[in-house]
């Protein structure tokens, strides 16, 4: 399963987190397909590149992507802001954190924006694209981001988790997550990810989990799902 040149190490991320929640057979069954590639996906992608790298605002060329850069260093720090984080903070960009069970790695999420001060972080998730998605307290993947930032970094507190959507409506959520519910949500991801690997796990088809699946085209589980809804 492990490939090294693979950054996730072969394993599912927090942006799947969701997924594998709904459908714990989702991560097996998609092993070998390969993921289609969009246009979409790669525009993201360029636009969390151009806050990784903090290229100034006059230096993107193009007037959509300037414009989203413009929209998301707003929000964040509107943020910062609010949240009064001190000049002595400590800022990292694009950081993998990963859930071990042990020494057996489980599950890791790169996280966009990272600053900690104290005992505490803010964390940033951006949706660099047009769509819908769960707001900040609703958003799993923030969630597991944060609950993978406090496994690995023990003396954090408090995590503040934002969700930037720059051409979203609201452009801007966030949650604060307690150390006690970071614990929580560990030990439910280390519990999820233990039959998520077994080899049994089940296939459990929804609108959620099976829209973005790899396997929808092969899935007996999914094609059962829509043949009853077709025959509601
Ligand atoms: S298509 Fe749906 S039911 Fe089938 S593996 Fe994927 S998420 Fe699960």
């Amino acid at each position: 399963m492990t490939s090294r040149s693979d950054p996730r190490h072969g394993l599912s991320s927090a942006s799947k987190v969701e997924q594998d929640s709904l459908c714990k057979g989702a991560f097996l069954a998609q092993q070998g397909i390969p993921s289609r590639g969009s246009a979409d996906a790669t525009k993201g992608t360029e636009r969390h590149e151009l806050e990784e790298r903090e290229v100034p605002l006059e230096d993107i060329v193009d007037d959509e992507d300037r414009e989203c850069s413009r929209r998301a260093r707003a929000s964040l720090e509107y943020v910062r802001e609010k949240l009064n984080i001190p000049d002595s903070s400590t800022i990292s960009r694009e950081l993998r954190f990963w859930l071990k069970d042990g020494d057996e790695e489980l599950l890791s999420g790169q996280v966009d924006y990272v600053e900690t001060w104290d005992k505490t972080a803010l964390i940033a998730d951006y949706k660099m694209l047009y769509g819908i998605h769960a707001s900040a307290h609703n958003n799993v993947q923030l969630a597991a981001y944060a609950a993978l930032l406090k496994h690995e970094w023990k003396e954090i507190e408090t995590v503040y988790a934002a969700l930037i959507e720059p051409f979203g409506e609201p452009r801007l959520s966030t949650v604060v997550f307690t150390s006690g519910e970071l614990e929580k949500k560990i030990s439910e991801l280390i519990k999820l990810y233990r039959v998520v690997y077994s080899g049994i796990a089940e296939r459990t088809a929804g609108h959620r989990q099976c829209k973005f699946c790899r396997a929808l085209g092969i899935c007996p589980e999914a094609r059962t799902y829509v043949m009853e809804l077709i025959n509601e």
